[in-house]
């Protein structure tokens, strides 16, 4: 056996184990199980065609190879992208800690404390810097946030706009180029119509509903928007500024002069550049649209005993809920960037940050007039970190790029340059000596920073910001180590214990998939770089996209969306343009089954499309006759079908080839929900069942760790017909022939957490890619046998097997007052996470266990529900006072003077053997969600402030 194969490291159960599993399952071998579970006509005959595996040693000296073919170059482009210093605290702390890095989203408050508090940091920081009464705990980038901004304006119109179908929204030309390709994107699909001006020269007597400015604007001059929000105000047209978070520091808040929404990207605070990303945008309103803000927001409640507790607020009004009424489909965000960045704001508080702020600003003003003595022009009057001077645009550019320098070059004419927190003097002095050489004259020196008065009064900040404790308090590394730690402890993860979450595949993250991230090589290339200095990320990037193009069946594959919702939406954009190249611009109806997850509604909307529901049989597949009948009823203006496969029940439909083939024969496209891929990999692929495109969510099938709720990758993968209308981008090239405008703000999306993905499926290669897949089938059938008799799983295929996933029913425990809840709350007290909750069926729990776990860790996870079944048994509606009813049980309860419950203590805590050498404890009891939610507190106010809200 090779034992340095990843393979072995990968998977979780060992050879040895694999006979006694398929004992207990009753199968002869692993080829049996599958031919019991896949349906013959879609097997796969060949074997992925993929390079042969790597070691994890092989790997890692190829990404050093491949790395050293990135050229840093000190990048002043900005743009929205900016180089920033990350504190090594929270590399070493945070990015590079399982602990942070591995963990869910926190839908499971009790034991998610401490990623929720760090949350609830990162929206106090956004609401002091933009002077908003709510934010939210992040979106994707600045642009989708722009973007989500412009509809969630569009949707709080006045009933009398409604009416008179005002639609026009005003775009400010300063506006950034990836962020009008956005805007444009989720416009047009909406028929919402975009103007796009002067925002001196804005006629206010128009119907408007809404407008969007940005702050300092594109070419980094700093606008007075008072006046314009004011008038505009009194038009009833609603505005939303995009602001640089940093400038926000030193610049008075778009809060304080009446702004609607602020939007933007946290990436300098602390995030590495990463080609494009994944960095955390900001979302922030007025507390009025509390309903209406996309994304999740983390709010403050009490526990059973009423001691404070966090928890994502005003669940009820999820997109997976609100489905084909949404308005945005957000599900993955940013989680982990989010965290980094509200940690940057707890390291540097406010006295740092306004250090850094002062000092980008006086590099610019430094570097302008030193520039200027040089006679060249700088165009901007007001400015916080951008200057912009008059010269040839070739000659400058020459020089720069032999400096290993970039400037942005917004026309022959003009230099902009953006400087940042890493900005050094000797960097300043390479600027200038760049442009004394195009000046042909003797450089002056800079030896150190003017003093900036250039803001004026009028337009500086006179506000206080991150007053809070927690910004005063950690600055020692000692204090924020321990911090982040006491944090982290809260929190269970997959460092902890297998976090079975159907449809969210939660696997091994390698070490050594992870490794690259923290390396500059790859963290600190700026998106819009050209091409020629990032070929290490295009070699990476092009053979990810050849490697899914090849796992999917399909043609080609664009990795630019930044999440699975953004990758539905993308590719029903992409369906849309080929309906409307072919002149079948009326095709706009979506079919989609019933047990479908709430963003395949939402994402249909967005792009403009009416969603018609399919019903699904009693076992669970979808109603073939009911799917026949809608298409032909809608023949002439179906659009396209979303189907995932295998099916949110956990089942590999046997009639899926008919199901595409129906859809075809009436002029549809079949978009697949690829969640569930992790069941296909290596052994079926979207191309062989049917589908015209799929998305593929890197972070679950493909080892990106879900960091608490993001950051993730969507890539599509399409097939041969809709190759030309992969997404572009506005400032580099890239995307089909016939592109549609950007899903996301950078060109390849999320680049820097593709090498995770490209690490996974390098190091496995085909064989082991087939056998994860396996194993994923192996593990969830062996559960499925162990609980039998216990529990009943919903559904399974013709053969009697559970495809990666199972979903088991709780409804029946009612009858002894137990609720599915109980059970997730109950798990962990045995030192688990709870599967995923009530989807897609209410009031049951689906189990996923991947193939990353052990034998070992299966069994004590079976344990732990065979003892909850007992304890359900026991338990009565009549006396609700039970160790169900009564979880979590924290370490205060077990320890208190006077236990009064009717159960011991080690019935508590302890209910099994294996528990007390590794005990996890909830930091807090049972949350209360209705509490929460009727006193909304979204940021961390001090406790006082609390105690009043009760009353
Ligand atoms: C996770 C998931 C999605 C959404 O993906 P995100 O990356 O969270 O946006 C869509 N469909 C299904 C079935 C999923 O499990």
């Amino acid at each position: 056996m090779k034992t340095d194969s990843f393979k072995l490291r990968h998977i979780g159960p060992s050879t040895r184990d694999l006979s006694s599993m398929l004992n207990t399952i009753k199968v002869d071998s692993i080829e049996q199980l599958i031919y019991e579970t896949i349906p013959d006509d879609i097997l796969l005959k060949q074997p992925l065609n993929l390079d042969s595996a790597m070691s994890e040693q092989e790997y890692s000296a190829h990404m050093q190879s491949l790395s050293s073919k990135n050229k840093v170059f000190k990048s002043y482009i900005g743009l929205g992208y900016h180089e920033a210093c990350l504190p090594a605290v929270i590399q070493r702390n945070i990015l590079e800690n399982p602990g942070w890095y591995t963990a869910y989203t926190p839908y499971q408050a009790e034991i998610a404390q401490g990623r929720l508090e760090a949350l609830l940091n990162y929206q106090t920081m956004i609401c002091d810097l933009t002077g908003m009464e709510l934010a939210n705990a992040s979106l994707l980038d600045e642009s989708t946030a722009a973007a989500e901004a412009m509809t969630m304006l569009f949707s709080v119109r006045s009933r009398d706009q409604k009416k008179n179908n005002v639609n026009k929204f005003f775009v400010s030309e300063e506006i950034l180029p990836q962020t009008l390709s956005l805007l444009k994107t989720r416009a047009i699909p909406l028929d919402i119509e975009l103007i796009i001006g002067d925002h001196q020269e804005f006629d206010f007597s128009e119907q408007f509903y809404g407008a969007i400015l940005q702050y300092p604007g594109k070419s980094g001059e700093v606008y007075d928007y008072a006046d314009f929000v004011e008038k505009a105000h009194l038009s009833n047209i609603k505005v939303a500024v995009a602001a640089d978070i940093l400038s926000l520091v030193s610049l008075k808040s778009p809060g304080s002069f009446d702004a609607d929404v602020v939007v933007g990207t946290t990436q300098r605070f602390g995030i590495p550049l990463g080609y494009g990303g994944p960095h955390a945008a900001y979302f922030a309103t007025r507390e009025a649209y509390k309903r209406n803000i996309p994304g999740r927001i983390i709010g403050v409640t009490q526990d059973t005993n009423g001691n404070r507790a966090l928890r994502m607020a005003l669940q009820t009004r999820e997109q997976h809920i609100k489905r084909d009424k949404a308005t945005s489909n957000i599900c993955t965000a940013q989680v982990l960037l989010a965290v980094m960045a509200g940690m940057y704001g707890v390291y540097h508080g406010p006295e740092g940050l306004q250090y850094i702020a002062n000092k980008v600003n006086a590099s610019a003003v430094t570097l302008s007039k030193t520039i200027e003595a040089l006679e060249f022009k700088q165009l901007n009057s007001v400015f916080f970190d951008t200057i912009r001077i008059q010269a040839d645009a070739k000659k400058v550019k020459e020089v720069a790029e032999k400096h290993d320098v970039n400037f942005f070059y917004p026309d022959s004419n003009t230099i902009s340059i953006s400087l940042n927190e890493a900005t050094t003097i000797e960097d300043l002095n390479t600027i200038v000596s760049i442009f004394a050489t195009v000046a042909q004259k003797d450089s002056t020196q800079i030896k150190e920073l003017e003093e900036s008065n250039i803001i004026s009064s009028s337009l500086k900040r006179t506000t206080a910001f991150l007053s809070n404790d927690v910004f005063n308090t950690y600055h020692s590394e000692t204090e924020l180590m321990r911090y982040i730690k006491k944090l982290e402890r809260k929190d269970l993860s997959l460092n902890h214990s297998m976090i079975p979450l159907g449809s969210c595949t939660m696997k091994l993250n390698a070490a050594s998939e992870m490794l690259p991230l923290s390396d500059p090589q790859w963290g600190n290339i700026h998106p819009f770089a050209p091409i020629n200095q990032a070929q290490g990320y295009q070699e990476v990037l092009k053979k990810l996209e050849d490697q899914l193009t090849e796992i999917t069946g399909f043609a080609a594959t664009s990795l630019q969306p930044n999440s699975g919702a953004q990758g539905e939406f993308a590719g029903l954009m992409v369906i849309r343009a080929y309906h409307e190249s072919r002149n079948d611009h009326h095709r706009n109806i979506c079919l989609i089954p019933s047990s479908a997850h709430g963003t395949n509604p939402a994402s249909a909307v967005m792009a403009g499309m009416k969603v018609v529901v399919t019903k699904a049989t009693e076992e669970g597949n979808i109603d073939v006759d009911d799917l026949r009948e809608k298409a032909l009823k809608y023949k002439d203006n179906l659009s396209a079908l979303m189907v995932t496969y295998p099916s949110t029940h956990g089942v590999y439909e046997s009639a899926i080839k008919e199901i595409t083939k129906i859809i075809h024969d009436n002029g549809g496209q079949v978009y697949m929900d690829g969640a569930n891929m992790n069941a296909q990999v290596g052994l079926t692929n979207p191309g062989v069942i049917g589908a015209d495109v799929c998305h593929l969510n890197l972070h679950k099938t493909f080892a990106i760790p879900h960091g608490g709720g993001g950051p993730g990758v969507g890539p599509i993968c399409v097939a041969p017909q809709l190759v030309p209308f992969l997404p572009g981008n506005p400032v580099i090239e890239t995307g089909g022939d016939n592109a549609i405008t950007a899903i996301s703000a950078a060109p390849w999306g999320s680049a820097l957490a593709c090498l995770i993905s490209y690490g996974y499926i390098t190091m496995l290669g085909a064989k082991g890619l087939k056998e994860s897949t396996e194993y994923a089938i192996l593990n969830a059938n062996y559960i499925k046998e162990r609980l039998d008799g216990h529990y009943s799983v919903l559904y399974v295929g013709e053969r009697g097997r559970a495809a990666h996933e199972m979903i088991i029913d709780c409804r029946p425990f009612k009858a002894n007052g137990i609720e599915v809840t109980d059970i997730a709350k109950r798990l962990m007290d045995y030192g688990f996470h709870a599967p995923t909750v009530s989807f897609p069926v209410a009031g049951t729990i689906m189990i996923e266990p991947t193939e990353s776990e052990s034998k070992a860790e299966l069994d004590r996870f079976c344990d732990a529900l065979l003892s909850i079944r007992q304890e359900i048994a026991s338990a009565s509606s009549e006396n609700p006072n039970n160790v169900m009813k009564n979880a979590p049980h924290t370490l205060a309860m077990l320890t208190t003077d006077n236990w009064e419950f009717p159960y011991t203590r080690e019935q508590a805590a302890y209910p099994l053997e294996y528990i007390a050498e590794n005990k996890f404890w909830p930091s807090v009891r049972r949350v209360d969600d209705a509490y929460g939610d009727r006193n909304l507190i979204c940021t961390c106010a001090p406790i006082e402030e609390y105690m009043e809200a009760e009353v």
